[in-house]
């Protein structure tokens, strides 16, 4: 019984997934999902909204990589929040589950992928599985670094390793508007390329000071600012250790910054 309700869920993870947004909201509502992994939530007199769970694919050593999205089925702006890349910097991986809870108005869908380096977190290694450095792999500027194993191992070549396949392509389907990249333990916000009035907001409600980090080649963050112009991605380095009331506000933060590109139209 356990087996085929899992093949279930799985099977109907895999359809939301294929599935068009207004699909999902039509399935949802007939599927009242016990676990959660699927649900619709009608708010009264306003538009459905949508909780629903995306299995993206899988790291080296085979662990999940799910992603979370929450928001207006319409939506026309999507914002993508990530809690953890560098597996031994882990902090964010709190702030992005709180907002799973999130309701985003009207208009937006908030995806957030609370772990992409599950094998790094499980090792409490920076790297990846064959030693890579998830952020060193991406397809800009990239260039071999280091021996594998090594900080800033790059990899064999741009989007060599399975985790940074599923980022660029969720990434390019969803082109988020926003995206946040959290890291450890500089405890600043980077002046990642992107919109600065962003950065700028979000640093003064987090907190965290603005500042400029060098920008490393094979950078997801760099890609994409370079490479989905209508959108702004930067990283947030969390301090070293990172309270719960520090939790609640740095996802607060990230809140009322979707909220604000939502009401630009950015
Ligand atoms: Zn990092």
């Amino acid at each position: 019984m356990r087996h085929t309700h899992v093949r279930v869920r799985r099977a109907l993870v895999t359809a939301v997934a294929l599935a068009t947004t207004a699909v999902v909201a039509a399935a949802a509502a007939d599927d009242d999902d016990a676990s959660g992994h699927v649900r619709a939530d009608h708010r009264a007199g306003g538009a459905p909204a949508i909780a629903t769970t995306q299995l993206l694919g899988h790291s080296v050593q085979g662990r999940p990589i799910r992603a979370f999205v929450r928001g207006d089925p319409s939506a026309t702006v999507t914002a993508l929040v990530v809690g953890c890349i560098h597996g031994n910097e882990q902090a964010g991986i709190a702030i992005a589950n709180r907002l799973r809870h999130w309701h985003p108005l009207a208009g937006v869908a908030l995806w957030t992928l609370p772990d992409i380096n599950p094998d790094g977190v499980a090792a409490d290694t920076r790297q990846n599985a064959h030693g890579v450095d998830l952020n060193r792999n991406f397809p800009f500027r990239w260039r071999p670094l280091g021996p594998p194993g090594s900080l800033q191992y790059s990899g064999r070549g741009p989007l060599s390793e399975p985790e940074d396949r599923i980022a660029h392509s969720l990434i390019l389907r969803i082109r988020p508007r926003l995206t946040i990249w959290f890291h450890q333990p500089l405890g600043i916000t980077d002046r990642s390329g992107g919109d600065v009035r962003l950065e700028r907001r979000y640093s003064r409600l987090s907190h965290l000071p603005l500042r400029q980090l060098p920008r490393y080649p094979g950078s997801i963050t760099t890609w994409q600012d370079f490479r989905l112009r209508d959108g702004t991605a930067f990283v947030v380095e969390l301090p070293a250790r990172v309270s719960a009331a520090a939790t609640r506000r740095y996802a607060w933060a990230v809140e009322r910054l979707v909220i604000q590109v939502a009401k630009s139209g950015q």
